[in-house]
Protein backbone atom coordinates (compact mmCIF):
# COMPACT_ATOMS: atom_id res chain seq x y z
CA UNK A 1 0.00 0.00 0.00
CA UNK A 2 1.04 3.55 -0.68
CA UNK A 3 2.50 5.56 2.26
CA UNK A 4 0.47 9.00 2.69
CA UNK A 5 1.76 12.06 1.97
CA UNK A 6 -0.25 13.65 4.11
CA UNK A 7 0.78 14.84 7.62
CA UNK A 8 -2.14 15.83 9.49
CA UNK A 9 -1.40 18.53 12.03
CA UNK A 10 -3.21 19.44 15.42
CA UNK A 11 -6.18 20.81 15.09
CA UNK A 12 -9.50 20.18 14.20
CA UNK A 13 -11.87 19.52 11.60
CA UNK A 14 -14.21 22.05 10.00
CA UNK A 15 -17.79 20.31 10.26
CA UNK A 16 -20.39 20.71 7.39
CA UNK A 17 -24.31 19.77 7.40
CA UNK A 18 -26.22 20.84 4.48
CA UNK A 19 -23.84 23.13 3.35
CA UNK A 20 -23.73 24.88 6.46
CA UNK A 21 -20.38 25.01 7.68
CA UNK A 22 -19.38 25.19 11.50
CA UNK A 23 -15.43 26.40 12.08
CA UNK A 24 -13.58 25.40 15.43
CA UNK A 25 -10.94 27.68 16.93
CA UNK A 26 -7.76 25.56 14.99
CA UNK A 27 -9.66 24.54 12.07
CA UNK A 28 -7.13 22.11 9.30
CA UNK A 29 -7.35 23.67 6.42
CA UNK A 30 -5.47 22.11 2.92
CA UNK A 31 -2.96 23.91 1.02
CA UNK A 32 -1.75 23.10 -2.01
CA UNK A 33 1.04 25.41 -3.05
CA UNK A 34 0.98 25.15 -6.69
CA UNK A 35 3.31 25.17 -9.46
CA UNK A 36 5.93 28.35 -11.32
CA UNK A 37 5.46 30.94 -8.92
CA UNK A 38 3.07 29.43 -6.45
CA UNK A 39 5.58 28.66 -3.89
CA UNK A 40 6.16 32.13 -3.48
CA UNK A 41 2.94 33.40 -3.74
CA UNK A 42 1.89 30.70 -0.94
CA UNK A 43 4.87 31.89 1.21
CA UNK A 44 3.87 35.72 1.26
CA UNK A 45 0.30 34.87 1.29
CA UNK A 46 0.34 32.27 4.48
CA UNK A 47 2.28 35.15 6.09
CA UNK A 48 -0.03 37.62 6.02
CA UNK A 49 -3.32 34.77 6.75
CA UNK A 50 -1.27 33.88 9.99
CA UNK A 51 -0.48 37.22 11.24
CA UNK A 52 -4.27 38.56 10.48
CA UNK A 53 -5.49 35.87 12.55
CA UNK A 54 -3.26 36.56 15.38
CA UNK A 55 -4.06 40.45 15.09
CA UNK A 56 -7.71 39.44 15.32
CA UNK A 57 -8.11 36.95 17.68
CA UNK A 58 -4.73 37.38 19.85
CA UNK A 59 -3.63 33.67 19.66
CA UNK A 60 -7.29 32.37 20.48
CA UNK A 61 -7.54 30.68 17.28
CA UNK A 62 -5.47 29.95 14.21
CA UNK A 63 -5.54 27.50 11.38
CA UNK A 64 -3.38 24.29 11.36
CA UNK A 65 -2.43 24.11 7.74
CA UNK A 66 -2.30 20.94 5.93
CA UNK A 67 -0.09 20.39 2.84
CA UNK A 68 -1.91 18.64 0.06
CA UNK A 69 0.57 17.63 -3.08
CA UNK A 70 -0.76 18.33 -6.44
CA UNK A 71 1.16 19.32 -9.89
CA UNK A 72 4.63 18.72 -10.44
CA UNK A 73 5.66 18.52 -6.90
CA UNK A 74 3.48 15.58 -6.52
CA UNK A 75 4.27 14.03 -9.42
CA UNK A 76 8.17 13.69 -8.06
CA UNK A 77 6.63 12.53 -4.72
CA UNK A 78 4.25 9.77 -5.85
CA UNK A 79 4.24 9.54 -9.19
CA UNK A 80 0.51 11.44 -9.76
CA UNK A 81 0.05 14.90 -10.88
CA UNK A 82 -3.61 14.76 -8.54
CA UNK A 83 -3.11 11.88 -5.95
CA UNK A 84 -6.54 10.59 -5.00
CA UNK A 85 -5.52 11.25 -1.10
CA UNK A 86 -5.20 14.81 -1.86
CA UNK A 87 -9.27 14.98 -3.22
CA UNK A 88 -10.01 12.65 -0.29
CA UNK A 89 -8.33 15.26 2.16
CA UNK A 90 -10.48 18.03 0.54
CA UNK A 91 -13.47 16.37 0.82
CA UNK A 92 -12.96 15.63 4.52
CA UNK A 93 -11.59 18.80 5.51
CA UNK A 94 -14.25 20.71 3.56
CA UNK A 95 -11.81 23.82 2.85
CA UNK A 96 -8.63 24.29 0.86
CA UNK A 97 -6.87 26.72 -0.92
CA UNK A 98 -4.50 26.33 -3.84
CA UNK A 99 -2.27 27.86 -5.83
CA UNK A 100 -2.01 27.89 -9.94
CA UNK A 101 -1.26 24.52 -11.58
CA UNK A 102 0.42 23.54 -14.76
CA UNK A 103 -1.62 22.33 -17.36
CA UNK A 104 0.09 22.06 -21.35
CA UNK A 105 -1.70 23.37 -24.09
CA UNK A 106 -2.66 21.26 -27.24
CA UNK A 107 -1.38 17.63 -25.54
CA UNK A 108 -0.28 15.87 -21.94
CA UNK A 109 -2.49 15.42 -19.48
CA UNK A 110 -5.66 16.92 -18.91
CA UNK A 111 -6.63 20.18 -16.68
CA UNK A 112 -6.06 19.32 -12.77
CA UNK A 113 -7.93 22.10 -12.02
CA UNK A 114 -10.54 21.07 -14.31
CA UNK A 115 -10.41 17.66 -12.63
CA UNK A 116 -10.30 18.67 -9.28
CA UNK A 117 -13.56 20.84 -9.82
CA UNK A 118 -15.64 18.14 -11.83
CA UNK A 119 -14.05 15.11 -9.03
CA UNK A 120 -15.08 17.44 -5.76
CA UNK A 121 -18.54 18.91 -8.07
CA UNK A 122 -17.53 22.24 -7.13
CA UNK A 123 -20.08 23.74 -9.26
CA UNK A 124 -19.73 27.38 -8.62
CA UNK A 125 -16.54 29.33 -9.63
CA UNK A 126 -16.93 32.54 -7.94
CA UNK A 127 -14.89 35.33 -9.12
CA UNK A 128 -15.57 38.87 -6.99
CA UNK A 129 -14.22 41.99 -9.47
CA UNK A 130 -14.23 45.41 -7.36
CA UNK A 131 -11.55 47.97 -7.73
CA UNK A 132 -8.52 48.98 -4.84
CA UNK A 133 -8.03 52.72 -4.57
CA UNK A 134 -4.04 53.01 -5.82
CA UNK A 135 -4.48 50.42 -8.25
CA UNK A 136 -3.50 51.34 -12.16
CA UNK A 137 -6.09 50.05 -14.31
CA UNK A 138 -6.25 51.22 -18.08
CA UNK A 139 -10.16 52.00 -17.83
CA UNK A 140 -11.07 56.12 -16.75
CA UNK A 141 -13.58 54.45 -14.01
CA UNK A 142 -12.43 51.23 -12.64
CA UNK A 143 -14.37 52.15 -9.17
CA UNK A 144 -17.62 51.43 -11.26
CA UNK A 145 -16.71 47.68 -11.61
CA UNK A 146 -18.20 45.74 -8.77
CA UNK A 147 -19.57 42.69 -9.78
CA UNK A 148 -19.35 38.54 -8.84
CA UNK A 149 -19.51 36.41 -11.30
CA UNK A 150 -20.80 33.03 -10.79
CA UNK A 151 -18.87 30.79 -13.69
CA UNK A 152 -20.65 27.43 -13.84
CA UNK A 153 -17.13 24.70 -12.98
CA UNK A 154 -18.40 21.14 -14.34
CA UNK A 155 -20.03 21.54 -18.16
CA UNK A 156 -19.79 22.91 -21.33
CA UNK A 157 -17.15 22.34 -23.83
CA UNK A 158 -14.87 23.07 -20.95
CA UNK A 159 -15.18 19.84 -19.54
CA UNK A 160 -13.06 18.58 -22.45
CA UNK A 161 -14.97 15.73 -24.03
CA UNK A 162 -12.95 15.97 -27.10
CA UNK A 163 -12.10 13.62 -29.79
CA UNK A 164 -9.04 13.78 -31.61
CA UNK A 165 -9.33 14.58 -35.43
CA UNK A 166 -8.79 11.36 -37.13
CA UNK A 167 -9.25 9.57 -34.37
CA UNK A 168 -11.40 6.02 -34.48
CA UNK A 169 -14.17 7.79 -32.20
CA UNK A 170 -14.27 11.23 -34.00
CA UNK A 171 -14.29 9.17 -37.63
CA UNK A 172 -17.40 7.24 -35.18
CA UNK A 173 -19.33 10.28 -34.27
CA UNK A 174 -18.52 12.23 -37.16
CA UNK A 175 -20.34 9.77 -39.06
CA UNK A 176 -22.91 8.89 -36.86
CA UNK A 177 -23.63 12.64 -36.61
CA UNK A 178 -23.59 12.67 -40.55
CA UNK A 179 -25.91 9.97 -40.95
CA UNK A 180 -28.89 10.84 -38.24
CA UNK A 181 -28.67 14.51 -38.52
CA UNK A 182 -27.26 15.50 -41.89
CA UNK A 183 -24.67 17.55 -40.04
CA UNK A 184 -21.07 18.13 -42.24
CA UNK A 185 -18.31 17.74 -40.36
CA UNK A 186 -15.15 18.21 -41.90
CA UNK A 187 -12.95 14.79 -41.57
CA UNK A 188 -10.16 16.45 -40.49
CA UNK A 189 -11.82 18.13 -37.85
CA UNK A 190 -11.28 17.61 -33.99
CA UNK A 191 -14.42 17.40 -32.17
CA UNK A 192 -16.10 18.67 -28.86
CA UNK A 193 -19.19 18.39 -27.23
CA UNK A 194 -21.12 20.88 -24.96
CA UNK A 195 -23.31 19.35 -22.43
CA UNK A 196 -25.55 22.16 -20.68
CA UNK A 197 -27.52 20.50 -18.19
CA UNK A 198 -31.03 21.67 -16.66
CA UNK A 199 -30.18 20.38 -13.11
CA UNK A 200 -26.47 21.93 -13.28
CA UNK A 201 -27.77 25.41 -14.68
CA UNK A 202 -30.45 25.89 -11.63
CA UNK A 203 -28.06 24.79 -8.99
CA UNK A 204 -25.51 27.65 -10.52
CA UNK A 205 -28.30 30.42 -10.74
CA UNK A 206 -29.96 29.44 -7.75
CA UNK A 207 -26.55 29.91 -5.73
CA UNK A 208 -26.31 33.65 -7.75
CA UNK A 209 -29.14 34.40 -6.71
CA UNK A 210 -28.96 33.28 -3.03
CA UNK A 211 -25.54 35.24 -2.96
CA UNK A 212 -27.34 38.59 -4.41
CA UNK A 213 -29.93 38.13 -1.64
CA UNK A 214 -27.44 37.74 1.13
CA UNK A 215 -25.34 40.71 0.03
CA UNK A 216 -28.14 42.86 -0.64
CA UNK A 217 -27.16 43.11 -4.61
CA UNK A 218 -29.52 44.40 -6.90
CA UNK A 219 -29.36 42.65 -10.22
CA UNK A 220 -28.45 39.03 -11.46
CA UNK A 221 -27.49 38.73 -15.34
CA UNK A 222 -27.86 36.23 -17.33
CA UNK A 223 -24.57 36.08 -19.77
CA UNK A 224 -25.34 33.45 -22.82
CA UNK A 225 -24.87 33.26 -26.15
CA UNK A 226 -28.28 31.45 -26.79
CA UNK A 227 -29.01 33.44 -30.09
CA UNK A 228 -26.76 31.08 -31.39
CA UNK A 229 -26.50 28.19 -29.36
CA UNK A 230 -30.22 27.92 -28.26
CA UNK A 231 -30.33 24.40 -26.84
CA UNK A 232 -27.32 24.97 -24.67
CA UNK A 233 -26.92 28.51 -23.78
CA UNK A 234 -30.22 29.26 -24.75
CA UNK A 235 -31.64 27.05 -22.27
CA UNK A 236 -29.44 27.84 -19.27
CA UNK A 237 -31.40 31.36 -19.81
CA UNK A 238 -34.56 29.81 -19.89
CA UNK A 239 -34.64 27.02 -17.22
CA UNK A 240 -32.90 30.37 -14.67
CA UNK A 241 -35.66 32.56 -15.54
CA UNK A 242 -38.30 29.19 -15.31
CA UNK A 243 -36.71 28.75 -11.98
CA UNK A 244 -36.96 32.32 -10.65
CA UNK A 245 -40.74 32.39 -11.63
CA UNK A 246 -41.09 28.83 -9.66
CA UNK A 247 -38.54 29.81 -6.72
CA UNK A 248 -37.86 33.41 -5.95
CA UNK A 249 -41.21 35.07 -6.98
CA UNK A 250 -41.16 36.78 -3.52
CA UNK A 251 -37.80 38.30 -3.60
CA UNK A 252 -36.81 38.69 -7.64
CA UNK A 253 -38.81 39.21 -10.98
CA UNK A 254 -37.48 38.79 -14.42
CA UNK A 255 -37.01 42.10 -15.79
CA UNK A 256 -38.46 40.78 -19.24
CA UNK A 257 -41.53 39.86 -17.14
CA UNK A 258 -42.55 43.80 -16.10
CA UNK A 259 -43.65 45.93 -17.87
CA UNK A 260 -43.36 49.83 -16.90
CA UNK A 261 -40.96 50.71 -13.97
CA UNK A 262 -38.72 47.89 -12.07
CA UNK A 263 -39.94 47.45 -8.58
CA UNK A 264 -36.89 48.51 -5.76
CA UNK A 265 -37.20 45.95 -3.33
CA UNK A 266 -37.04 43.28 -5.16
CA UNK A 267 -33.77 41.56 -6.58
CA UNK A 268 -33.73 41.78 -10.90
CA UNK A 269 -32.83 38.92 -13.12
CA UNK A 270 -32.20 40.07 -16.45
CA UNK A 271 -29.92 38.88 -19.38
CA UNK A 272 -27.30 39.77 -21.68
CA UNK A 273 -25.88 38.03 -24.85
CA UNK A 274 -21.73 37.66 -24.27
CA UNK A 275 -20.34 39.46 -26.84
CA UNK A 276 -23.02 42.31 -25.99
CA UNK A 277 -21.82 42.14 -22.27
CA UNK A 278 -18.21 42.33 -23.52
CA UNK A 279 -18.63 46.25 -24.93
CA UNK A 280 -20.70 47.01 -22.27
CA UNK A 281 -18.86 45.77 -19.16
CA UNK A 282 -16.57 48.36 -20.47
CA UNK A 283 -19.13 51.36 -21.56
CA UNK A 284 -21.91 50.59 -18.73
CA UNK A 285 -19.90 48.80 -16.05
CA UNK A 286 -22.67 49.97 -13.48
CA UNK A 287 -25.78 48.51 -14.83
CA UNK A 288 -24.30 44.88 -13.92
CA UNK A 289 -23.87 43.67 -10.20
CA UNK A 290 -23.59 39.33 -9.75
CA UNK A 291 -23.45 37.43 -12.83
CA UNK A 292 -24.23 34.04 -13.94
CA UNK A 293 -22.92 32.34 -16.76
CA UNK A 294 -21.45 28.90 -18.45
CA UNK A 295 -18.15 27.72 -18.18
CA UNK A 296 -16.27 29.36 -21.15
CA UNK A 297 -18.06 32.32 -21.49
CA UNK A 298 -16.83 32.76 -17.41
CA UNK A 299 -13.72 32.10 -18.15
CA UNK A 300 -13.24 34.91 -20.50
CA UNK A 301 -15.45 37.20 -18.25
CA UNK A 302 -13.27 36.98 -15.59
CA UNK A 303 -10.13 37.75 -17.26
CA UNK A 304 -11.69 40.74 -19.27
CA UNK A 305 -13.00 42.49 -16.03
CA UNK A 306 -9.55 41.67 -13.73
CA UNK A 307 -8.17 43.47 -16.53
CA UNK A 308 -10.49 46.54 -15.81
CA UNK A 309 -9.60 46.76 -11.89
CA UNK A 310 -5.72 46.12 -12.32
CA UNK A 311 -5.00 42.39 -14.18
CA UNK A 312 -4.88 38.82 -13.22
CA UNK A 313 -2.45 39.50 -10.39
CA UNK A 314 -4.93 40.63 -7.88
CA UNK A 315 -8.50 38.32 -9.38
CA UNK A 316 -9.13 35.78 -6.67
CA UNK A 317 -11.58 33.02 -6.93
CA UNK A 318 -13.57 30.14 -5.07
CA UNK A 319 -14.94 26.65 -6.28
CA UNK A 320 -17.74 26.17 -4.19
CA UNK A 321 -19.96 23.44 -4.07
CA UNK A 322 -23.16 25.67 -2.36
CA UNK A 323 -24.97 21.47 -1.31
CA UNK A 324 -21.92 20.36 0.68
CA UNK A 325 -19.94 23.35 1.47
CA UNK A 326 -17.20 22.02 0.22
CA UNK A 327 -14.57 24.79 -1.40
CA UNK A 328 -10.96 25.60 -3.07
CA UNK A 329 -10.13 29.03 -2.88
CA UNK A 330 -7.81 29.70 -6.08
CA UNK A 331 -6.31 33.18 -7.72
CA UNK A 332 -8.00 33.03 -11.49
CA UNK A 333 -3.69 33.64 -13.41
CA UNK A 334 -2.10 30.40 -14.00
CA UNK A 335 1.82 29.39 -13.26
CA UNK A 336 3.40 32.28 -14.50
CA UNK A 337 6.27 30.08 -15.28
CA UNK A 338 9.14 32.56 -16.25
CA UNK A 339 9.09 34.06 -12.82
CA UNK A 340 9.02 31.03 -10.96
CA UNK A 341 11.39 31.58 -8.05
CA UNK A 342 12.05 35.19 -8.14
CA UNK A 343 10.03 36.37 -5.38
CA UNK A 344 9.02 38.78 -7.64
CA UNK A 345 5.12 38.22 -9.25
CA UNK A 346 1.90 39.47 -7.13
CA UNK A 347 0.44 37.34 -4.35
CA UNK A 348 -2.48 39.79 -3.99
CA UNK A 349 -4.83 36.74 -6.01
CA UNK A 350 -4.19 34.12 -3.61
CA UNK A 351 -4.79 37.25 -0.66
CA UNK A 352 -7.87 37.78 -1.60
CA UNK A 353 -8.86 34.05 -2.27
CA UNK A 354 -7.98 33.76 1.30
CA UNK A 355 -10.21 36.68 2.37
CA UNK A 356 -13.09 34.68 0.32
CA UNK A 357 -11.78 31.86 2.49
CA UNK A 358 -12.05 33.94 5.69
CA UNK A 359 -15.51 35.09 4.72
CA UNK A 360 -16.41 31.09 3.94
CA UNK A 361 -15.13 30.29 7.37
CA UNK A 362 -17.43 33.26 9.25
CA UNK A 363 -14.05 34.50 10.36
CA UNK A 364 -14.98 37.80 9.01
CA UNK A 365 -12.87 40.21 10.95
CA UNK A 366 -10.09 38.54 9.33
CA UNK A 367 -11.19 39.85 5.94
CA UNK A 368 -11.95 42.91 6.63
CA UNK A 369 -8.58 43.53 8.13
CA UNK A 370 -6.76 41.76 5.45
CA UNK A 371 -8.90 44.22 3.08
CA UNK A 372 -7.92 47.37 4.76
CA UNK A 373 -4.46 46.57 5.07
CA UNK A 374 -4.16 45.69 1.74
CA UNK A 375 -5.92 48.56 0.28
CA UNK A 376 -3.34 50.80 2.33
CA UNK A 377 -0.46 48.97 1.01
CA UNK A 378 -2.13 50.02 -2.61
CA UNK A 379 -2.44 53.78 -1.13
CA UNK A 380 1.28 53.86 -0.38
CA UNK A 381 2.20 52.53 -4.17
CA UNK A 382 3.78 49.85 -2.23
CA UNK A 383 3.26 47.58 -5.29
CA UNK A 384 4.72 44.71 -7.26
CA UNK A 385 6.33 44.86 -10.56
CA UNK A 386 3.02 44.83 -12.39
CA UNK A 387 1.63 47.81 -10.87
CA UNK A 388 4.58 49.46 -10.65
CA UNK A 389 4.95 49.73 -14.66
CA UNK A 390 1.60 51.07 -15.06
CA UNK A 391 2.64 54.12 -11.97
CA UNK A 392 4.63 57.09 -11.48
CA UNK A 393 5.89 56.93 -8.39
CA UNK A 394 6.07 53.78 -7.38
CA UNK A 395 7.61 51.73 -4.18
CA UNK A 396 8.97 48.32 -6.11
CA UNK A 397 8.96 45.59 -3.80
CA UNK A 398 9.21 41.84 -4.15
CA UNK A 399 6.51 38.84 -3.37
CA UNK A 400 7.86 38.76 0.13
CA UNK A 401 7.69 42.15 0.74
CA UNK A 402 4.55 43.54 -0.12
CA UNK A 403 3.30 40.27 1.83
CA UNK A 404 5.44 42.03 5.05
CA UNK A 405 4.36 45.82 3.84
CA UNK A 406 0.28 44.31 3.86
CA UNK A 407 1.33 42.91 7.39
CA UNK A 408 2.68 45.92 8.58
CA UNK A 409 -0.76 47.65 7.85
CA UNK A 410 -2.53 45.80 9.88
CA UNK A 411 -1.95 47.55 12.88
CA UNK A 412 -3.81 51.14 11.38
P1 LIG B 1 -0.49 33.00 -16.48
O1 LIG B 1 0.34 32.04 -15.74
O2 LIG B 1 -1.71 33.52 -15.76
O3 LIG B 1 0.45 34.21 -16.89
C1 LIG B 1 0.14 35.13 -17.91
C2 LIG B 1 0.69 36.49 -17.56
O4 LIG B 1 -0.13 37.08 -16.55
C3 LIG B 1 2.10 36.49 -16.96
O5 LIG B 1 3.09 36.38 -17.92
C4 LIG B 1 2.08 37.82 -16.24
O6 LIG B 1 2.10 38.91 -17.16
C5 LIG B 1 0.67 37.84 -15.68
N1 LIG B 1 0.59 37.25 -14.33
C6 LIG B 1 0.21 35.98 -13.99
N2 LIG B 1 0.26 35.82 -12.68
C7 LIG B 1 0.66 36.99 -12.15
C8 LIG B 1 0.91 37.44 -10.84
N3 LIG B 1 0.72 36.66 -9.76
N4 LIG B 1 1.35 38.72 -10.68
C9 LIG B 1 1.52 39.52 -11.73
N5 LIG B 1 1.30 39.15 -13.00
C10 LIG B 1 0.87 37.89 -13.21
O7 LIG B 1 -1.04 32.38 -17.84
P2 LIG B 1 -0.34 31.41 -18.89
O8 LIG B 1 1.07 31.85 -19.10
O9 LIG B 1 -1.29 31.37 -20.01
O10 LIG B 1 -0.37 29.98 -18.19
C11 LIG B 1 0.75 29.37 -17.54
C12 LIG B 1 0.30 28.04 -16.96
O11 LIG B 1 -0.67 28.23 -15.92
C13 LIG B 1 -0.35 27.09 -17.97
O12 LIG B 1 0.12 25.80 -17.72
C14 LIG B 1 -1.83 27.19 -17.65
O13 LIG B 1 -2.56 26.06 -17.99
C15 LIG B 1 -1.79 27.36 -16.15
N6 LIG B 1 -3.01 28.00 -15.58
C16 LIG B 1 -3.42 27.54 -14.37
C17 LIG B 1 -4.52 28.11 -13.75
C18 LIG B 1 -4.93 27.59 -12.41
O14 LIG B 1 -4.20 26.82 -11.81
N7 LIG B 1 -6.10 27.96 -11.90
C19 LIG B 1 -5.20 29.19 -14.35
C20 LIG B 1 -4.72 29.66 -15.58
C21 LIG B 1 -3.61 29.07 -16.20
P3 LIG B 1 3.42 39.69 -17.70
O15 LIG B 1 4.15 38.73 -18.57
O16 LIG B 1 2.82 40.83 -18.45
O17 LIG B 1 4.22 40.12 -16.54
Amino acid sequence: MATSTIRVPEGERIQAQDGVITTPDQPIIGFIEGDGTGPDIWRASKHIFDEAVEHCYGGKRRIAWMELLAGEKANETCGSYLPEETLQAIRDYVVAIKGPLTTPVGGGFRSLNVTMRQELDLFACVRPVRHFEGVPSPVLHPEYVDMVIFRENTEDVYAGMELKKGSEAAIKLRDFCEKEYGWKIRPDAGIGVKPISKANSKRLIRAALHFALKHKRKSVTIVHKGNIMKHTEGAFRRWGYQMVREEFADVAVVADDIDGDLPADKLIVKDTIADNFLQQILTRPREFDVVATMNLNGDYISDALAAQVGGIGIAPGANINYETGIAVFEATHGTAPKYAGKDKVNPSSVVLSGVMMFDHLGWNEVSEAIIKAITKTYQSKTVTYDFARLMDGANLVKCSEFAQAVVANLGG
